[in-house]
């Protein structure tokens, strides 16, 4: 029988998990996530859980893309955390932090639905208790791309995330593609840290028309929206010409601006095409390298990136 550790632990319905041995998720009918908001209750949801342990970092409204990536750590763990925590520290001075969507009931339902163990939704606090002042800086990745326009973003990132993986101590940890910065960051920071834990990373889910699927779409208006299937049309055409032997990264750079072009409601705060590992900028590309782009629309600043070679 699972026990129910500390009062701060509440599963969302209210009841109890009952037994059922050989039941996908170990031991109990999958039911609603167990949901923890300090560490002392994390920490007693964790020793329960079957390894191995698979976490889901992610901001909460959650989507399609959210759920991929859950999914997949569904089908690969015995167990599932997902966390649901705006961050406050990526979030740079006049950015949307307070406006961020936020969403925790439907959130929890999402996670019932495909089967989460626990919900870690904790408080500031529960992060960054007082006194707090340690944090991760993952050095020049962090300051090209996203961070020269959002300066200590990646810091913010890195730094939540390793307290996350300190906190839930997976064996596994889940990321999108359609953050590819995001990734090769965390992948650097899992490695210079020695941090015990693999990661995979889930191909980007997208709607219909390309677009990829965000929480900040909610923010689009409908022109804006109508408009923002660019960004995923100017990174399909370069990675057509890539695919088609196009080796000159500022051919491909001119084509994705041209596309952009096409949507002057959308400005291009950067386009780019790097080495996948260094995100450094190429002149040739002799090998995997990440189409990338930021777009800021009036309501909304839209990211997108494609891996090629
Ligand atoms: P967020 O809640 O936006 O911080 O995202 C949480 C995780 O979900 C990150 O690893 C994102 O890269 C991933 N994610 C967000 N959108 C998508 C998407 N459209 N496809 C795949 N993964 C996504």
């Amino acid at each position: 029988m699972e026990t129910r550790p500390g009062e701060a632990i509440a599963r969302g319905d209210g009841e109890t998990g009952r037994e059922v041995p050989g039941n996908r998720r170990g031991d109990r009918l999958a039911d609603a996530p167990l949901v923890a908001r300090d560490r002392a209750s994390l920490a007693a949801a964790r020793a329960a859980l079957p390894s191995p342990v698979g976490l889901v970092p992610t901001m909460g409204a959650l989507h399609a893309g959210h759920v991929a990536l859950i999914d997949r750590a569904r089908s690969e763990c015995a167990s599932v955390v997902v966390s649901i925590f705006v961050n406050p520290t990526q979030f740079g001075p006049g950015e949307d932090f307070e406006r961020y969507p936020r969403a925790f009931e439907a959130d929890l339902a999402v996670c019932e639905s495909r089967g989460v163990d626990v919900a870690f939704a904790p408080t500031i606090e529960a992060i960054y208790p007082p006194g707090h002042s340690t944090v991760v800086d993952p050095g020049p990745l962090a300051r090209v791309l996203e961070g020269a326009v959002r300066p200590g973003h990646f810091r913010g990132v890195a730094t939540v995330v390793t307290i996350l993986l300190g906190l839930v101590r997976p064996d596994r940890a889940y990321f999108g593609q359609k953050d590819g910065q995001q990734t090769v960051v965390i992948r650097h920071v899992v490695r210079d840290l020695g941090l015990p834990v693999a990661l995979s990373i889930v191909p980007t889910v997208r709607e219909p028309d390309g677009l990829a699927l965000s929480s900040r779409n909610a923010y689009l208006t409908p022109p804006e929206r109508a408009a923002a299937p660019v960004l995923s049309r100017a990174l399909r055409a370069a990675a057509d010409e890539h695919a088609r032997g196009e080796r000159d990264a500022d051919r491909l750079r001119r084509r994705m601006r041209e596309i952009l072009a096409e949507a002057p409601m959308g400005v291009p705060d950067y386009v780019s095409v790097a080495d996948a590992e260094t995100l450094g900028e190429l002149d040739v590309i002799e090998g995997p390298a990440l189409l990338s782009l930021a777009v800021r629309f009036p309501s909304a600043r839209l990211i997108d990136c494609w891996p090629i070679g």
